[in-house]
């Protein structure tokens, strides 16, 4: 489970995205955050129950992946 302060948004929070990265593969185009969430690189996302989520931000120089 998350030990960060402040804890981490729980995956099922509109927040997830700003959990931390705890296994980043850009090279693979995706990242673990720590709430079990997997983020693409194409702003989709992979919940831990198995519920994908669309991707929802043009890619940009500022892209997520770009942070680990
Ligand atoms: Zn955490």
């Amino acid at each position: 489970m998350c030990q960060h302060q402040p804890p981490c948004p729980t995956a099922e929070s509109a927040d997830r995205e700003s959990a931390r990265l705890v296994a980043p593969h850009p090279e693979q185009g995706w990242s673990l955050l720590c709430n079990g969430v997997v983020l693409f690189e194409d702003t989709g996302e992979l919940l831990p129950d198995g519920k994908i989520i669309a991707p929802h931000r043009p890619l940009g120089p500022d892209q997520v992946m770009t942070a680990a």
